[in-house]
């Protein structure tokens, strides 16, 4: 088998220009050709990983199916390539220095003085390596968080560097950079990327293509510009429009050959590439739909799209399955509980959704919420923390459990239906307080569980210490709320609902499905709220 190329992928001038879409681009390309390719993300922070951050700072925090907490930029890694991520595909530099620090303890170093370069650049070259060394994948694309400058980024890059080196026609560093318009000149500017490409190189690294991030055309001029000022090929700069979506970003990439020149650079064979389904995929969302559908999504920190960025793409995929145009309206629930504005807020929607999350800021707007849904028959969506609060809200004024709460919130409460469960630990000698990753699901027949999945056995990934109380699940059960499905064993609940005769869908999941959809294969859950929002439209 031949060795695995690898594929760095670096960021200049500014931060926040794409550089995941990118490299999952590439990857969906080389993928196309029948190629094996795999993408991870190197984070520069000190964190051990990103499940500490709160949303505001770092976006949604991705879960692997290994029960990794991640940058969401393995969201899109997943969603592009259709391929399932694992704790390997993503690096802080926390964890690197963590366990150089550990093995430093062990005395595996045997005297020797531990230092940034070797000892630190050793540790991040052996995690770009495992991952092709290991699975032996034809393509490893490392994507480099932060911008070429930072202080941070500097081990990283010199690591590149020696692997270059090391590697020689095995690998290659593409950089993206931005191309400004200034509208007093009424030009783009190429400025900016010859000082990032200097930058780069002044440690070392040339970078082999340029992709050029610019809300306006780049002229062939300005391209053959960029080329000769930043020594590379000039078929080797590529232009970075804004699309519409980002699932078209492939598909510019293509146009321009992009991974034509990785294949030749790579001394890769250039075999004919299969992208019809990705084609006709990006066709269906770029279709314009006489129905639309308005879902509120009634969260805590719904002024970060990107704290949300799973849910958002998953109803879109949804939408498109279900040939409507989505509105997402994004509602405060701390605000909306401030305000006590619900029937305002939420009255032009044709279905809530509430998301995950932690603490107890916002609860009481997102019962509110889930309340009106219920009793308006407006289609209802609980992810997570969603759902135990529609448990807590079905409690409260369902079961007259009056003060009913989650432990988290309410330690002292009468009526703890979420709390923690001693079960949740010797589940899968997972140890730790939190769900983490994947767990089976036993789907109960009859529910609105069966008729989305289909299917009697599901596995979905969690992340969460509370559980549905088993010590108060019969009497909440009693009063109507419906189990969709639990652990096989049982003894955990996973999804609740409302039957049919009671509410046109009504579903709270313990899971995090949003995790699991594609572009191309939609979330069973998410493709069946969509299409009751639209059946239930005023
Ligand atoms: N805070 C809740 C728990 O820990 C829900 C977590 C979540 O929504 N991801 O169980």
């Amino acid at each position: 088998m031949a060795e695995t190329k690898y594929i760095f992928v670096t960021g200049g001038v500014a931060s926040s220009l794409g550089k995941g879409i990118i490299s999952s681009s590439i990857g969906k390309l080389l993928q196309a050709r029948g190629y094996s390719v795999t993408i991870q993300k190197f984070d520069p922070y000190i964190n051990i990983d990103p499940g500490t951050l709160n949303p505001y700072e770092h976006g949604e925090c991705y879960v692997t199916v290994d029960g990794h907490e991640a940058d969401l930029d393995l969201g899109h890694y997943e969603r592009f390539l259709g391929i399932q991520t694992t704790k390997a595909n993503n690096i802080t530099t926390g964890r690197i220095y963590k366990s150089v620090i550990d093995k430093e303890r062990r005395g595996d170093y045997l005297g020797k003085t531990i230092q940034v370069i070797p000892h630190i650049t050793d540790e991040i070259k052996r995690n770009v390596k495992l991952l092709g060394n290991k699975y032996k994948f034809d393509f490893v694309i490392t994507e480099i968080g932060g911008t070429v400058g930072d202080i941070e980024s500097l081990p990283y890059l010199e690591s590149i560097r020696q692997l270059k080196w090391e590697l020689g026609k095995n690998a290659l560093c593409v950089h993206l950079t931005y191309v400004p318009y200034l509208a007093a000149a009424g030009e783009l500017k190429t400025k900016p990327t010859q000082h990032s490409v200097k930058e780069l190189r002044s440690i070392g690294i040339a970078p082999d293509i340029l992709v050029c991030r610019s809300e306006k055309p780049i002229s062939k001029e300005m391209c053959e510009k960029m080329a000769m000022f930043c020594d590379v090929d000039p078929e080797a700069v590529i232009q970075n429009l804004t699309a519409e979506s980002i699932y078209e970003v492939p598909m510019m990439m293509e146009e321009q050959g992009l991974d034509t020149v990785v294949l030749k650079k790579l001394d890769m064979e250039d075999k004919p590439k299969d992208m019809v389904q990705w084609h006709e995929m990006v066709a269906r969302i770029l279709k314009k739909y006489d129905n639309k559908v308005k879902i509120a999504v009634v969260g805590k920190y719904v002024e970060l799209h990107d704290a949300y960025i799973s849910i958002a793409e998953s109803l879109k995929h949804a939408a498109v399955a279900n040939e409507a145009e989505l509105e997402i309206k994004w509602v405060n629930s701390e605000k909306m509980e401030e305000d006590n504005n619900v029937d305002e807020m939420l009255n032009d929607v044709d279905g809530i959704l509430v998301p995950g999350g932690f603490g107890n800021r916002g609860i009481e707007g997102k019962i509110m919420a889930i309340q009106y849904a219920r009793e308006n028959k407006i289609p209802f969506f609980g992810i997570c923390l969603g759902m135990q609060c529609a448990v807590i809200e079905y409690a409260r004024h369902m079961c007259g459990m009056e003060g009913a709460n989650s432990a988290e919130f309410d330690p002292d409460t009468k009526y703890p239906v979420i709390d923690l469960m001693p079960e949740q630990v010797d589940v899968e000698e997972k140890g730790g307080t939190m769900r983490l990753g994947l767990y089976p699901c036993k789907v109960y027949p009859g529910t609105l569980t069966e008729k989305a999945y289909g299917a009697e056995l599901i596995y979905e990934r969690h992340r969460h210490r509370y559980e549905v109380n088993n010590a108060l699940r019969e009497q909440i059960v009693e009063k109507g709320l419906r189990i969709g499905g639990t652990l096989p064993n049982g003894r955990l609940v996973e999804i609740v609902e409302l039957p049919e005769d009671v509410h046109p869908w009504f579903l709270g999941a313990q899971f995090h499905p949003e995790f699991k959809s594609r572009p191309t294969n939609p979330h069973p859950l998410f493709r069946e709220f969509i299409a009751a929002a639209l059946r239930e439209q005023k």
